[in-house]
């Protein structure tokens, strides 16, 4: 295949894809975009959930077990900051501080998040780009009825309880990142992919940059979207919540679909949603049926050829 892909990506649905297209792919033909709507500023770290879960998955460092972090971690500097009375609400890892402390100080130090990120990619062995989003600041907030939160304030400290009325993107229409935009602009572009992320949460951020929208409406190439459902719910987190509360519970993917609308012309689905397919198809899109749930690499790199295939680029395996 020759051909440039560009996938974008939340934290963990989509890490797991992102790591079977590197499975698959040669560096020179993948850029991930990474939301970083939900880095947060905490005890005077900058983190980066989505960019760390994109990272570790690549590196192969993820823990699979609990879902999230690095594996084999460990917890003593937590415990530490417990007994000086510091914020316990955001679990840290030992493993996982010390790429919070890699990056802050750097960032502090004048570099940009870009810049950071390939080193740190580069110093764990990752050779395909892994880009944030944008250098500048878009951060994803929570209308509640009470209040606007910060979203890791309502995601971790209230574990999502609040309704969430809205979803708001302050600093939406930043620049994207300079390997964002150059891989927008690519003539050898062969297509995007939209991981099987949160379209709200993970998706939609990356979407409200400076242009993306458009750039991608615009773009000839086939444009393929994961359903992050399966048999009508979300895996975990939530998805499940913010579609019942816009009243689309029961809708399955023609939520997803009619959420993306023109920004996407293929979906994949998963086996179990396959009574979808038809009304999917009368929307105009074009859909493949198959095991959308990832279990571990093997499924990855299956459903990473599968959604090159739909893209025309690739015979499934
Ligand atoms: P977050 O930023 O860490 O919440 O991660 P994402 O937004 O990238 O991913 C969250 C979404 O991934 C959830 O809505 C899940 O339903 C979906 N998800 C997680 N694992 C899988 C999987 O193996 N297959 C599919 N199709 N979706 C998944």
């Amino acid at each position: 295949m020759t051909g440039h892909i560009l996938a974008l990506s939340g934290g963990v649905g989509g890490a797991k894809l992102a790591a079977g297209l590197a499975a698959v792919l040669p560096p020179e033909q993948l850029t991930v975009v990474v939301n970083t709507g939900d880095d947060f500023e905490h005890l005077g770290l900058t983190i980066c959930p989505d960019i760390d879960s994109v990272v570790y998955a690549l590196a192969g460092l993820n823990d699979t077990v609990r879902g999230w972090g690095v594996a084999e971690e460990s917890w003593q500097a937590m415990a530490m900051l417990k007994r000086l009375g510091e914020a316990d609400w955001f679990n840290l890892g030992d493993r996982d501080m010390a790429m919070h402390l890699g990056r802050s100080w750097r960032l502090r130090a004048g570099e940009s998040l870009s810049e950071v990120t390939a080193r740190l990619t580069g110093a764990l062995g990752i050779p395909h780009r892994v880009v944030p989003m944008t250098d500048g600041r878009l951060s994803t907030l929570i209308e509640t009825d009470n209040e606007i939160m910060d979203f890791q304030r309502w995601f971790v400290g209230e574990q999502c309880r609040p309704v969430a009325k809205a979803i708001r993107f302050d600093g939406a229409g930043a620049p994207p990142s300079p390997g964002f935009a150059e891989a927008l602009a690519r003539p050898d572009l062969a297509a995007v992919v939209l991981c099987p992320s949160n379209p709200f949460l993970s998706v939609d951020p990356i979407l409200a940059l400076g242009g993306v929208r458009e750039t991608l409406l615009a773009l000839k190439v086939p444009r393929v979207a994961v359903s992050p459902l399966i048999g009508g719910k979300a895996v975990k987190g939530p998805l499940g919540k913010l579609l019942e509360e816009r009243g689309q519970g029961q809708e399955g993917n023609a939520a997803i679909a009619g959420h993306y609308g023109k920004l996407i012309d293929h979906l994949l689905i998963d086996r179990s949603d396959d009574a979808d397919a038809g009304g999917l198809r009368e929307r105009g899109l074009s859909v493949t049926v198959t095991d959308t749930l990832m279990h571990g690499l093997a499924d990855q790199t299956r459903l990473a050829r599968e959604v090159l295939a739909a893209a025309g680029l690739q015979q499934p395996a």
